[in-house]
């Protein structure tokens, strides 16, 4: 039905009910003894080839917290890979505890899971995951990709997501202001962490004039003293004059507090889950007039990198060059969006659910 939202959350007791809502294929439980293995597999949609999402460690709260992460994760990829054209569904892992009880046997346990799933599902590193745990997964299945470039690999995903995010902020700008020159625009990027450093990098070269923000004193200090960038408080970072806000941080930034202060003309950046409810945020935006690029869309270029890696046949130009392609399909979800008066996340969302929909038709006959 691929018609549900991602601000679900999981009653207790109600998995069935939930994985039915959300439309999910299957949720797998692992659990080990020995190593204290906990883990959920999502895996949401298999319509397009196997389900392909990061493993995330978190802490997790409670169970339910868990089972409502992985669902809302796995359901993401789903509509991430269809829109960036991959023959890849959507799915997603989470492991249950604190990342210091990581060790070799508790990965390769974990891998030994995955490969159970005989190829359903391929997993690869998300949050509290790295590409030296990619090595222990991939000692007990190879349905696992973002190994590191020296085991053959496709390495840290990073500046190729940042590549995609860069080319669907200059097709916003295109859109906004009629020109894809980020020349003199004040952009300010909130998180310079991994993605957000060499999507900084792109905007040096553009001659824009960049803000910055993070909690980190420390690497705010070496950016601005690398690029010149300026320092913003993370506190005032929506209230500052800006023509793109490029959240690279944080989810759920576009909310009811943050919406109406923003004085920007686009909102483009790499962090996951911006719009903190998908309908009325995504709706608010359009309704100020602020061009939304997607994040779903234009943070996709880890994901085509790793997926790369896992279909075979790496190679680092050809990634590129399916990223710079974000740029059009960018562009064509914002002309639906103003075309048909729909939320640019409406609109995304319509695009991947459609080639879902015809890909699955053509996989009918053999
Ligand atoms: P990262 O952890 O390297 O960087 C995030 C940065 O945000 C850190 O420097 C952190 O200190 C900063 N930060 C945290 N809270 C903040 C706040 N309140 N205000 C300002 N800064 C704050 O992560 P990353 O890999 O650069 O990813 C950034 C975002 O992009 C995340 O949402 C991630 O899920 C998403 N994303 C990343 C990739 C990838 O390839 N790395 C791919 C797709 C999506």
């Amino acid at each position: 039905m691929l018609e549900t939202k991602a601000t679900e959350t999981v009653q207790h007791g109600s998995i069935f009910g939930q994985i039915t809502k959300m439309d999910h294929e299957q949720l797998v439980v692992c659990h080990d003894e020995a190593t204290g293995l906990k883990a959920l597999v999502g895996i949401h949609n298999t319509t397009l080839g196997p389900a392909l999402g990061g493993t995330r460690m978190w802490p997790y709260a409670s169970e339910e917290e868990a089972i409502t992460d992985v669902l809302r994760l796995s359901r993401g990829m789903t509509f991430k890979n269809a829109l960036a054209g991959l023959n890849l569904g959507g799915g997603k892992a989470v492991i249950i505890g604190n990342p210091s009880l990581k060790n070799e046997a508790f990965l390769r346990r974990f891998g030994k899971f995955i490969n159970g799933l005989a190829g359903r599902y391929v997993t690869a590193e998300d949050v509290n995951m790295n590409t030296s745990d990619m090595e222990y997964i991939a000692m007990e299945t190879r349905h696992v990709t973002g190994l590191p470039e020296i085991k053959g690999g496709g390495g840290d995903p990073s500046p190729v997501t940042a590549y995609g995010t860069y080319m669907g902020m200059k097709a916003a700008a295109k859109k906004a202001f009629g020109s894809d020159s980020l020349e003199g625009k004040t952009i300010a990027v909130q998180g310079v962490g991994q993605v957000g450093k060499y999507l900084i990098d792109y905007l040096v070269k553009e001659n824009a004039n960049i803000l910055i923000s993070d909690i980190f004193e420390d690497k705010l200090q070496a950016i601005s003293k690398k690029t010149g960038a300026t320092i913003v408080d993370p506190n005032l970072i929506y209230d500052v004059d800006m023509d793109i806000y490029a959240p690279c941080a944080l989810g759920a930034t576009l909310n009811d507090d943050t919406i109406s202060r923003l004085k920007c003309a686009v909102v483009a950046g790499a962090a996951n889950n911006q719009l903190k409810d998908e309908d009325k945020h995504g709706k608010e935006l359009q309704e100020k007039g602020i061009v939304y690029a997607p994040d779903f869309l234009i943070n996709a270029g880890g994901v085509i990198n790793v997926g790369a890696e896992y279909l075979g046949g790496y190679h680092r130009e050809t990634v590129y060059a399916q990223t710079e392609k974000i740029y059009d399909t960018c562009l064509h979800i914002l002309d639906k969006s103003e075309k048909e008066q729909i939320s640019a996340q409406k609109a995304a969302m319509e695009v991947a659910k459609a080639r879902i929909r015809s890909i699955g038709n053509v996989k009918l006959s053999f």
